[in-house]
């Protein structure tokens, strides 16, 4: 008899202390609808968002109240592209030499912290050293600030390709890194690369299909994977219910990507009209990284910061994006928002949406796509709004962003999964 009365009285004592969080919003963007909502009241309750609405209403004295009255509240911002673990620097070259991977792993955290500090509650991780996993799961058990993360661990490349680890080395330290290291050169390697990413507890794949800007190697935009070798890596990729992306600036490299059944076409620098099709016909998605295109063209001014091979290739590649952006999503390309931050200053996520903008998306769809697009891409249909049942990855400007893009990159109150990260007045 003792038994259920006790746990009748822990239940009522536990429900009484449940402390929900009240945010009086001014207004409140319904980003499906593409509707301003005006004075509404988000009640959020263990992490979900557990009702909105109408007015001003209070909870009882242990909940929490915040006064969101004078800003604009979306759903928190979802960045596809990014590279947690680093950023550019003059120094960023000789640094595989000198930093240890603890370095790179304290480093990791200042930048996972500015990016949810800049409103971006989830990202994907495109590639480092695998430091981004533990980074992932020490944010996941609280240890750490920082966003929810998708992680790639080490992208895969072809021997010399964009994201070989050891290009540009004296040849006795190049070796001849295996698909464990990310490097394949058969559609076995790829399996058993993608097979070690999932032992290593990536969630995503990442392949570099073309060359890549930033690499010390002298193409940017050739193909470096066959046709078979994606296919290997996709569908292996997809038996562990893993998402794909590829780098690609070139269109041949593109193109097989697509076909080989590759979800996201990281960057798309020289997407031709055929591809866009294509990309159509596959809903495969372009994500624009114009963040990218745009900081690497100003490095490469610089004198000295790049090195030259890498500063030729950036003066060439960068600046297009925006233009085939531009087309790709006039022609109706699926698209979906990633910055590439880490090539620009983690925390400066927001830009894109400038950027984007500028290029002829409307600020509805450009926040679309950081949103609900993306949310769903990951397969997290859950996330990426404000209604009832959703997590609560909610954040605030102090401007209407349908009326000013710019105010997305001063984010002034974060909340992810119902805590409070950041809230000023
Ligand atoms: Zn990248």
């Amino acid at each position: 008899m003792k038994t259920p009365f006790l746990f009748l009285i822990f239940l009522v004592v536990g429900l009484l202390s449940a402390q929900d969080t009240y945010l009086h919003c001014g207004k409140v963007l319904d980003v499906e609808s593409g509707k301003i909502l005006n004075e509404k009241t988000i009640v959020v309750s263990e992490g979900k968002i557990k009702s909105v609405q109408n007015g001003y209403v209070t909870g009882s004295n242990s909940d929490i109240l915040v006064d969101l009255k004078s800003k604009t509240v979306l759903p928190g911002f979802i960045d596809m592209h990014v590279h947690i673990e680093s950023e550019s620097s003059p120094s960023r070259y000789l640094e595989r030499f000198t930093k240890n991977e603890a370095d790179v792993a304290f480093q990791s955290t200042i930048y996972a912290k500015r990016t949810l500090m800049a409103g971006f509650t989830t990202v994907r991780d495109l590639g480092g050293s695998g430091v981004n996993i533990s980074l992932r799961n020490a944010i996941n058990k609280g240890t750490i600030v920082g966003p929810r993360i998708y992680t790639a661990g080490k992208s895969l490349a072809t021997t010399g390709g964009h994201a070989d680890p050891t290009n540009g080395t004296r040849s006795d330290l190049m070796g001849d890194p295996g698909p464990k290291e990310g490097v394949v050169n058969s559609p076995e390697d790829g399996r058993k690369a993608v097979r070690q990413r999932y032992k290593n507890g990536a969630d995503v794949i990442k392949i570099t299909a073309t060359g890549g800007v930033l690499s010390v190697a002298k193409n940017g935009q050739n193909p470096q994977f066959t046709l078979e070798e994606i296919k290997a890596i996709t569908e292996t990729a997809k038996d562990y219910g893993m998402l794909t992306a590829a780098h690609a600036h070139g269109d041949e490299g593109m193109q097989r990507a697509v076909r080989g059944g590759i979800k996201t076409i990281e960057h798309g620098t020289l997407m031709s009209e055929e591809t866009m099709d294509l990309m159509i016909a596959y809903n495969a998605y372009m994500v624009p990284t114009i963040s990218a295109g745009q900081e690497a063209a100003r490095l490469a001014k610089i004198p000295g910061y790049l090195p030259p091979v890498v500063a030729k290739k950036a003066l060439e590649i960068g600046p297009q994006l925006e233009g085939t952006f531009a087309k790709a999503y006039k022609k109706g390309v699926p698209i979906a928002f990633g910055t590439d931050s880490g090539v620009s200053p983690h925390g400066d996520n927001g830009k894109e949406f400038g950027y984007m903008h500028r290029a002829g998306m409307p600020i509805i769809e450009t926040l679309r796509s950081a949103t609900i697009t993306n949310a769903s891409l990951l397969g997290m249909e859950n996330l990426g709004q404000i209604k009832k049942g959703y997590i609560a990855d909610i954040v605030a400007v102090n401007e209407n962003p349908l009326q000013n893009v710019d105010t997305l990159e001063e984010v002034v109150f974060v909340m992810k999964e119902g805590e409070i990260y950041k809230s000023e007045e």
